[in-house]
């Protein structure tokens, strides 16, 4: 592929220029960190901690250094830029950004004309909610595609917390969140904060928190298939065995009951079906779940005493458990612990935050709703009008009315991320359109016809719409842009604005549209494209009327301070004459097929000379998060990271050696990858982690295409779904390995 022409001009300045000092946050994980950049001119000179930030105060990890490496780098698309194939060829050309919206929207009218709407698909990554014009501006374009055909990240990994969420307390984002700060109990499964700083739980210096816990005489304990950094600060770390996570917490709620240990307290009022519950997990007894999860029954038992007598206590399970073949049951049994000791809704459980703009109550997001339509091939079913990605591919690639021709991606790099990478790869090739809101030409944008960059994250205003929604403390805080972007340059607001008002002209002009809609939407479009992400916000501020001005958060950069998590829950509840329903029917119908899906927990080596099926499970680590970071040399250098993790009887069982390269193998495919023999890891299970695999050819980052690593969704299985929602199955994927 020939290199494209792309000036890299951005960061260039003048050596006199007065070096300046700026607050901003690292939009790059949920923790959303304030930062004090040294700033000279449009270039970065220093990133450090803000000491005077209420939530993250001062914290920072080796990623945000890397917002300046994505600010500068020379693979960074600055420019809209086309696909053209010349003699057998591929190469990228720079355009104007009024021929890209042109081919952009003849391109997607052009399919749904001739398709129907629904053969136009939306994929948006995870950043979409890191950056919020995606938030602000971008229903407006994608409301109008009338596409049935939306996917995101959500059904990658969270889909089971909103639809818990959404049973149980009637909205998706009523998410209770674990008052780390005051806490004198806290389990956690399938989550490792220490590398993620929380993730549906913003809980930046999570570290220092974790420590200021235990000096108060709390308890730190993790449940996990491996021995993660937190399992290592832990009081207690118990191996559990991959997918079976749901077992170990019916039988804790068994064990609530069975000692006498359920009280609810201030939440009784509110509970229907604490009986019914009761009776449905009656068969989950410790003594017989141990032979499935590993865990023994004495030390269940204790682990559920010492959770009911906690003053403050709190169960947390995040995507090791959302992941797996019982996600949802596993979310709603975290819930209903919560519940049944009491600790929702009260200081040192699980409490609903009170963010400036909140997005549940002034209702600018919808409360959800499932399984209203199917998907075409498979019958999987929506989650707040979104399909699971696991059926992505096969909806492109099965031929018939309604197949996915057409695909918008944003911030999104679902070839890396999404099961059956290369299933994805496949498909995406065979598209008639397809168009990547995006600033690299990565391993999913390379398929696209035309590619937008909007500005990275120093160069636009931030307020985090979602993430202070999730957060331990309660804090409103707007930062301005550290840098200004490159002339001619459009932030992702301005973008999806563009993309609606000429998409809606291009469709009128030849479907057909009452005038009151015609008017309705040219009234829309003109007002939120007159309306920039911070002129909504200090609207917003104005309505909510919580006493907060936009004025107030310019005067401090650094944040303002809205206290701790104080309860919200239950006076919400009986405000709207609402109940929680303790065991929702599609649990109740899941709980008695269960048993019958966890085998037992094999307690031998298989015999010499056979080749053992293994379990694989993902990994994150403190440097990484999304596959663009791997493009940042400071990100991936040092020891290589995408190794196997084995346990020594596993190695021993093959006669690997520490270092070894070794193919894994799936149903789906296989990858090659040095193993790393470890007693970190349960015997039986094998680790990799997600975001690598860029040896795939046409691709224009050059850092990462040097530390290549492998996929581990070249060999997940887009076949292997969580039970109810249909989301991704990463966890407890059956896996074969050999020496290379
Ligand atoms: S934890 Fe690291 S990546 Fe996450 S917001 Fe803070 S500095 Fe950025």
């Amino acid at each position: 592929m020939a290199a494209m022409s792309n000036a890299h001009t951005a960061h260039a300045t003048s050596p006199d220029a007065p070096v300046e000092t700026r607050q901003g946050v690292c939009n790059l994980c949920e923790a959303i960190c304030g930062l004090t950049f040294q700033v000279q001119g449009k270039r970065i000179i220093s990133v450090k901690g803000n000491d005077a930030d209420p939530l993250s105060r001062g914290h920072i990890c080796p990623k945000a250094v890397a917002l300046k490496d994505l600010h500068e780098d020379p693979d960074r698309l600055r420019q809209p830029v086309k696909r053209i194939i010349e003699n057998g060829q591929t190469r990228w050309q720079t355009i104007t950004w009024d021929e890209a919206f042109e081919l952009v929207v003849e391109g997607l009218a052009r399919v749904r004309e001739q398709h129907g709407s629904n053969a136009v698909a939306v994929y948006q990554g995870n950043p979409s909610v890191h950056n919020w014009g995606n938030i602000t501006h971008g229903p407006m374009f994608f409301g109008q595609l009338k596409t049935r055909s939306r996917f995101s990240a959500t059904s990658v990994d969270q889909l089971p917390h909103h639809l818990v969420s959404h049973w149980l307390y009637g909205h998706q984002l009523a998410i209770p969140i674990p008052d780390v700060d005051h806490t004198r109990f806290m389990l956690i499964l399938g989550g490792n904060p220490l590398a993620s700083n929380g993730s549906l739980m913003t809980v930046p210096d999570v570290r220092a928190r974790f420590k200021a816990l235990r000096q108060r005489g709390g308890k730190l304990v993790v449940i996990d298939p491996r021995r993660t950094e937190t399992a290592a600060v832990a009081d207690e770390h118990h191996f559990i065995d991959p997918g079976t996570d749901a077992a170990w917490l019916l039988s804790v709620i068994h064990t609530l009951f069975d000692e006498e240990l359920v009280s609810p307290k201030h939440l009784e009022p509110l509970l229907d079906n604490i009986k019914a519950v009761r009776d449905a997990v009656a068969p989950f007894r410790p003594e017989t779940m141990a032979a499935h999860t590993g865990i023994d029954a004495a030390t269940t038992r204790r682990l559920a005493l010492e959770l009911a007598q906690a003053d403050g206590a709190v169960v947390y399970g995040r995507m090791g458990l959302s992941t797996q073949a019982h996600g949802v049951v596993c979310q709603w049994a975290i819930q209903v612990i919560n519940l049944l000791t009491g600790n929702v809704d009260r200081e040192g459980g699980a409490l609903l935050t009170s963010p400036a703009i909140d997005l549940i109550q002034t209702r600018l997001m919808s409360a959800g709703h499932f399984d209203v339509w199917r998907s075409r091939v498979r019958g999987a079913p929506e989650f707040g009008g979104e399909l699971p990605v696991s059926v992505m591919a096969e909806e492109m690639l099965t031929p018939g009315k309604g197949q996915m021709r057409a695909l918008i991606t944003s911030c999104g790099n679902p070839v890396l991320s999404t099961p059956n990478g290369r299933q994805l790869d496949q498909a995406l090739s065979k598209l008639d359109f397809m168009v990547s809101i995006d600033f690299y030409l990565n391993e999913t944008t390379r398929h696209a016809h035309v590619i937008l960059p909007p500005t990275c994250g120093v160069e636009h205003d931030h307020y985090d719409l979602v993430f202070l929604h999730l957060a331990v403390r309660n804090i409103a805080r707007y930062s301005e842009a550290v840098v200004a972007p490159a002339d001619g340059a459009l932030h992702d607001w301005q973008i999806y604005t563009e993309l609606a008002r000429r998409y809606a002209r291009r469709i009128w002009s030849v479907e057909r549209a009452s005038t009151r809609q015609r008017l309705t939407g040219m009234l829309t479009r003109g007002i939120m494209g007159r309306l920039p992400p911070r002129r909504l916000l200090a609207i917003g501020l104005n309505r909510a009327k919580k006493g907060l001005s936009f004025k107030q958060l310019l005067a401090n950069p650094q944040g303002v301070d809205l206290g701790p998590l104080r309860p919200s829950l239950v006076a919400g509840l009986q405000k709207r004459g609402r109940r929680i329903d303790l065991l929702p029917l599609a649990i109740r119908q899941e709980l008695p097929n269960l048993m019958l899906t966890f085998p037992a927990v094999a307690t031998s080596p298989a015999p010499s000379g056979e080749r053992p099926t293994l379990k694989l499970i993902g990994r994150r680590d403190v440097r990484s998060n999304n596959s663009w970071m791997h493009n940042s040399e400071r990100l991936v250098s040092g020891k290589p990271r995408c190794t196997l993790w084995i346990h020594p009887r596993d190695a021993a069982a093959q006669h690997l050696q520490d270092g070894q390269t070794v193919t894994v193998a799936s149903r789906v495919g296989q990858v090659r990858v040095p193993v790393h023999v470890t007693e970190d890891i349960r015997p039986g299970v094998v680790s990799l982690p997600h975001g690598w695999g860029h040896d795939r050819a046409g691709t224009d980052m050059k850092v990462a295409q040097a530390h290549a690593g492998a996929s581990i969704n070249d060999i997940t299985d887009d076949r292997l779904t969580e039970r109810i929602s249909a989301n991704a199955a990463f966890s407890a994927v059956p896996v074969w390995i050999e020496a290379a």
